[in-house]
């Protein structure tokens, strides 16, 4: 913790709008990683928030693959009506559809319309991607027919649910609810 009586600098004493929203900051979400916060998704990834923005239908959260033993192992098959942002921290995959394999590092914008079939690889014991999700993930099968949908309301109540069942508290999840 910074010692603000121990700096010299002058912070902002100005006024605040009451209105305004508190900020989210989560220290060091792997130094301090609590297995409990990461909420299965399927059975090859779990999901844990950052911000979950209800006022503007866009979710922030670490996505977490781990493969099948010595398999490739798809996670979803999805189209997105609206834009993605991806960093992977940690291990990679890839996605049926296209020729490139993210690794650490790797940037990805997903475009609207984009529809994709994410596979974690047997290579990569452990990956972890930041990914900004705006509008809905659509679940489909390969010959395009809807099964499914995601969004910022159906993953607090995934992870207000989680959350309840690992002793959090359905609670919990507002911490992260902007
Ligand atoms: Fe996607």
């Amino acid at each position: 913790m910074l010692d603000a009586a121990q700096s010299k600098l002058k912070p902002y004493s100005g006024p605040v709008s009451p209105f305004a929203l508190p900020e989210i900051f989560i220290q060091d979400a792997f130094a301090k990683d609590d297995e409990r916060l990461w909420c299965p998704m399927t059975p090859y990834s779990w999901s844990r928030p950052l911000c979950l923005n209800a006022s503007q239908g866009y979710w922030v959260h670490l996505s977490k693959f781990r493969s099948k033993a010595g398999e490739e192992s798809i996670v979803s098959c999805h189209r997105h009506p609206a834009p993605v942002h991806g960093f992977i921290i940690k291990g990679g995959w890839r996605y049926l559809e296209h020729d490139w394999v993210g690794t650490e590092g790797s940037y990805v914008f997903e475009a609207p319309g984009d529809i994709h079939t994410l596979v974690a690889l047997p290579d990569q014991p452990e990956s972890i991607t930041l990914f900004h999700n705006t509008g809905a993930l659509i679940y489909c099968d390969t010959e395009g027919n809807t099964t499914g949908y995601a969004d910022v309301f159906t993953r607090i109540e995934a992870y207000s649910k989680h959350f309840e069942e690992v002793g959090l508290g359905k609670d919990y999840v507002k911490n992260f609810i902007r």
